[in-house]
């Protein structure tokens, strides 16, 4: 089972169109069940859109990189530390 910091860094791919095959239907699944995501899938896509408009060319590096540190804060504030990032602990759980 993900969390939703988990679906972040695939986000961007996947409203991207980048995203493989199989991570666009879990996000799809999870999207189903999570309404933060949703809203972040549907802002992204209006900064994909706004992105293309102008520059012709998929979301720079930096710009992902300030939404992907944007979410996550959003969600660390909304879940807490249970919301951690993808770094593993050193030890056990
Ligand atoms: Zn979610």
């Amino acid at each position: 089972m993900k969390d939703c910091t988990e679906y972040i860094q695939n986000l961007c791919s996947y409203v991207d169109g980048e995203a493989d095959d199989s991570i666009c239907k879990e996000i799809e699944k999870h999207l189903k069940d999570c309404p933060e995501c949703r809203v972040m899938v549907d802002t992204l896509k209006k900064t994909v859109v706004l992105c293309k408009e102008g520059e012709k060319k998929h979301l720079p590096a930096e710009l992902r990189a300030k939404l992907k540190s944007a979410l996550e804060k959003k969600w660390k504030e909304r879940f807490g530390n249970e919301a951690d990032e993808e770094t593993p602990p050193d030890g056990e759980k």
